[in-house]
């Protein structure tokens, strides 16, 4: 039995090892209170080490402290530890205390005579029954002179060395880990900004030819002193509609790159919706017209509502396209709006084709086309982007956006909200707007 105020040492020891701040080196600071408590209560050490062994059974880490002028690291004879077949060795490999008094053999004779050393305990530091290493205690007493309690805390002592090399060991592989982590997120944030980089160098140099090429199909097609075979006009017009789809695409992609590397710039204004639903109609009549659709505008009173009315006018120009798109010749496309004052709300609604319940909530993502995957020919045309960028575009100015339908056949209503142009919102504009990432300062990484 250990005494109570050995106890009371034992577990104020085991305090500093629980309170020792994280990232700190615990064994070394540890080691040195470890061996002032022990001489506190009574103890005859002069020094204490602790000694680590990988499995098998090499040195690999040494932690030592004394009570001398002189150095027992440098005194100590490493290389005569562990020499396999010892007799303290046999015992500390069981488990058990070994108490050792042919210490010239492991320490130097200066040493020796300057720290009068008589003998030396030595413990096994256990984890899960397997030796990891051992505490060596350097006493100032002969071997004949110690007794079952001082084995006994001497072995309480190695738990708490365990567990503070433990506690070391769990430190050092999380800041191993921590800066992987860390060396990871950076790459992949650089072949990120690459990857944005080509899209949008790539779909920059795709614009410029892809237009040349639609201004001269559209001036073979419409130029009366072109004559033209019914066969020829044919070929033109479908390279026309194959081009105006390439740029669509190519104009969606760099959309979506512009937003999704940060690169978008939002410029908030109050603006009347009403008039721009009713300018954007106007530019749609000429597709309307020809598809014969009819649009509409059902006006009411409303707030302006703060927002970014170009991109207001992206959004508009992709739900009213849309709608014209999946709407049969007869059929008719109208925008209402609702306000509760404190957001402004606009309806695109179409008699068109309509949408199965299960699709509603796949609308929204990138490539989404209902009628088929991206890479089949669409009866429809389109890219698969623009409500995933209309989306991204409302969400950017503190919006939401919905779908509804009652199902195939009975049309669509996709509604959009917009904060209205309060008086506190205007003066909080600041938080609406948003400034391209290249812009804003790059957040300094963390250092670890
Ligand atoms: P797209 O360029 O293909 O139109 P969108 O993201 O704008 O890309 O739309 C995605 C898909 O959502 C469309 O391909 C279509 O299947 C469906 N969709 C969008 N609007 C409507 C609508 N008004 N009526 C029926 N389906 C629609």
């Amino acid at each position: 039995m250990v005494s109570e105020d050995k106890l009371v040492v034992f577990l104020n020891l085991q305090q500093i090892v629980l309170d020792i701040e994280e990232g700190t080196k615990l064994l070394e600071l540890f080691l040195p209170q470890a061996l002032d408590k022990l001489i506190s209560v009574g103890y005859p050490y002069i020094f204490l080490s602790a000694v680590f062994i990988d499995s098998e059974g090499k040195i690999n880490q040494t932690f030592f402290t004394d009570k001398t002028n002189s150095s027992i690291k440098e005194a100590m004879k490493e290389e005569n530890l562990f020499q396999r077949g010892s007799e303290w060795e046999m015992k500390v490999m069981y488990g058990e205390a070994a108490v050792v008094s042919n210490i010239d053999y492991f320490i130097n004779s200066s040493y020796l005579q300057i720290s009068q050393i008589h003998s030396m305990l030595i413990l096994p530091v256990q984890q899960r029954r397997k030796l990891t290493g051992v505490l060596v205690l350097g006493r100032g007493k002969n071997a004949e002179q110690i007794d079952s309690e001082e084995i006994e805390f001497g072995m309480m002592i190695t738990r708490l060395i365990d567990l503070a090399f433990r506690l070391e060991d769990t430190e050092r592989s999380l800041t191993k880990i921590t800066k992987q982590v860390y060396e990871m997120n950076a790459k992949l944030h650089q072949l990120d900004k690459l990857k944005d980089d080509f899209v949008s160098i790539a779909s920059h140099e795709l614009r410029t030819p892809m237009t040349a090429i639609r201004s001269y199909v559209w001036m073979a097609l419409h130029k009366p002193d072109i004559p033209l075979s019914q066969k020829l006009e044919r070929y033109l017009y479908r390279t026309l509609v194959s081009t105006e789809r390439l740029i669509n695409l190519v104009n969606d992609m760099l959309n979506v790159s512009r937003i999704e590397s940060g690169s978008i710039e939002i410029d908030p204004k109050s603006f009347d919706m009403v008039t721009l639903v009713g300018d954007t109609m106007e530019e749609m009549h000429a597709k309307a017209d020809e598809k014969e659709v009819k649009l509409l505008v059902l006006e009411s009173q409303i707030p302006k509502v703060f927002a970014d009315e170009n991109k207001v006018h992206e959004i508009l120009l992709n739900l009213i396209g849309n709608a014209v798109k999946f709407t049969l010749p007869g059929g008719t496309v109208s925008v209402s709006f609702f306000s509760d004052g404190k957001v402004v709300e606009t309806s695109v609604k179409d008699s068109g084709v309509g949408i199965i319940k299960d699709d509603l909530n796949k609308l929204f993502s990138k490539f989404s086309r209902l009628d088929n995957s991206y890479v089949s020919i669409s009866t429809s045309g389109g890219t698969g982007l623009g409500l995933y960028i209309s989306r991204s575009l409302v969400k950017l100015m503190h919006g939401t956006i919905r779908a509804n339908s009652e199902g195939t056949g009975k049309g669509s209503t996709f509604t959009f909200s917009l904060p209205v142009a309060t008086k506190e919102v205007i003066e909080n504009a600041n938080i609406y707007k948003v400034m391209p990432r290249s812009l804003v300062k790059e957040l300094e990484p963390v250092a670890i």
